[in-house]
């Protein structure tokens, strides 16, 4: 068998219920053959047997006692995955399904998204199985303190420097840095997505959707479209679809879909700018449910149990591009086969891994332009690393500036894909190859130079 084949096997051996985790490797490590060809001295360091195993996995205990005083007991995790390329440098995701096999799967991805980006930032991730959703602030104050209680520890400006995700948004980064501001008694840039009030960075809430969009365009452009008056279909209602709605109508497309975990709106006339301020108002603010939206927008349809793409597919609803942007797996054969017959051109990831590997076959299969969640939501953790080089300087960069070098990332992202597909691949233009050589290679040389450790 093959170094790859080796390796798959192995950890499907050590770990046989991972299955997300199994998931991410083998969708990274069977790209990367060409590269065991070209560069024996991997193959000799044993970099594909140390890459897919974390420099170390920290679970712990947290207590906490809600507004009646009843005690709860949650799970905490950090994955810090390899800091070959610089610090530790990866979200927390409070969510009921979080588990060992979805930290590591995120934190595994993050390795090589981390590096695409340029800067000097290594893979981690970490997060609990608690729930913040219908939770009152004080609850989610004292959980996120017992969970920072623990964490404190094992972070810091030099050494691991974890952001949100899914269920941990600008109020959780609020409890969690001051708890930790408060036992280290240091205000240093330890966690991103902070609030502008106390060193976050112009342009972090807005990242990871605008980046999403950027390197979607990037993509339309090498066929020579671009996003004006295409029909769009973005799923979530969190943080990364907002800020991608807000994106695609400043590009002159229309956005027709959103949903959360209980329900899908879909809106034939267009979620334009002023809706999509009552959703973030809807959501951020009122921590509503999507479903609210049909009775501020009577024309819009709720269905209900229903995803993004399951209307998509079982109403026939025509959509040029998809930006899934709610959880992994979300997106099946079956409605990626739907997205072709509707006429489909373009798939950008803003969530991670939200195709199935199947579903990631038919667009290729079908000449669907596809940007993996690895390159095209990378302008999250890029302007991360943006915020945390501006906490170093202790010095804002104005909003624009911030922008521009957003947008240059998500270009120069895209270049390195199409670079290393050029390179290594035999397709052109295969972004899921392109960003996995791109990212490994720095990681893989940098791990070369440290000798075995
Ligand atoms: P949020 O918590 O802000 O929003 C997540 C959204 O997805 C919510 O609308 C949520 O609905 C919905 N959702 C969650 N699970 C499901 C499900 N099983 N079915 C349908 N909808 C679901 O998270 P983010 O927007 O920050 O993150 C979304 C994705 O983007 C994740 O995959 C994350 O890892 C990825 N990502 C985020 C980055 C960031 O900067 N925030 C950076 C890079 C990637 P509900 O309210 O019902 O839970």
């Amino acid at each position: 068998m093959s170094v790859i084949g080796d390796v798959i096997e192995k950890i499907k051996q050590q770990d046989p219920y991972e299955f997300e985790f199994h998931q991410a490797v083998e969708e990274v490590l069977l790209t990367l053959e060409p590269t065991t060809k070209k560069h024996p001295e991997f193959v000799k360091a044993k970099i594909y047997e140390r890459i897919v195993e974390p420099d170390r996995t920290i679970t712990f205990r947290v207590p906490w006692t809600d507004d009646k005083g009843d005690v709860h007991v949650n799970r905490g995790f950090r994955i810090q995955f390899n800091n070959a390329i610089g610090p530790y440098k990866g979200g927390l995701r409070f969510h009921p399904s979080v588990n060992l096999s979805i930290l590591k799967f995120l934190g595994f991805e993050q390795i090589f998204k981390n590096s695409l980006t340029t800067l000097p930032m290594g893979g981690a991730k970490g997060g609990s199985d608690f729930d913040p959703k219908g939770k009152s602030d004080a609850d989610v104050m004292r959980f996120c303190q017992s969970f920072m209680r623990e964490l404190f520890r094992h972070i810091g400006p030099d050494r691991d420097v974890p952001a949100g995700d899914i269920g941990v948004g600008g109020r959780e980064i609020g409890y969690m840095y001051g708890y930790y501001k408060k036992l280290v008694n240091e205000h240093t840039g330890v966690l991103t997505g902070k609030a502008l009030a106390y060193g976050g960075s112009l342009v972090r809430p807005e990242a990871t959707g605008y980046g999403c969009v950027y390197f979607a365009a990037e993509m339309l452009a090498t066929r020579g479209l671009d996003f004006k008056g295409k029909t769009v279909a973005i799923s979530g209602s969190g943080n990364v679809a907002q800020y991608a709605v807000e994106k695609v109508n400043e590009l002159g497309g229309k956005v027709i879909t959103l949903c959360d975990s209980s329900s899908t709106i879909l809106d034939e006339e267009g979620i334009d700018l002023e809706k999509c301020g009552y959703i973030m108002d809807l959501k951020n603010e009122k921590r509503g449910r999507i479903s609210e939206y049909t009775d501020k927008y009577s024309n819009a349809v709720c269905y209900i149990g229903d995803s993004v793409w399951d209307v998509i597919k079982n109403q026939g609803i025509k959509v040029d591009i998809a930006l899934p942007c709610a959880t992994q797996n979300e997106l099946d054969e079956g409605h990626a086969e739907a997205l072709v017959k509707n006429g489909c051109i373009c798939v950008a990831e803003g969530a991670n891994m939200p195709s199935t590997p199947e579903a990631v076959r038919v667009y290729q299969d079908n000449n669907v332009l596809f940007g993996p969640g690895k390159a095209a939501n990378a302008g999250g953790v890029a302007t991360s690393g943006l915020e945390m080089s501006q906490n170093s300087m202790r010095f804002s960069w104005p909003r624009e500036e911030v922008d521009a070098r957003l947008l240059q990332i998500m270009k120069s992202i895209h270049q390195s894909c199409i670079d290393a597909a050029d390179v290594y691949g035999k397709k052109k233009n295969d972004y899921v190859l392109g960003a996995n050589i791109a990212g490994f290679l720095k990681v893989a040389r940098a791990m070369l130079s440290y000798g075995i450790v």
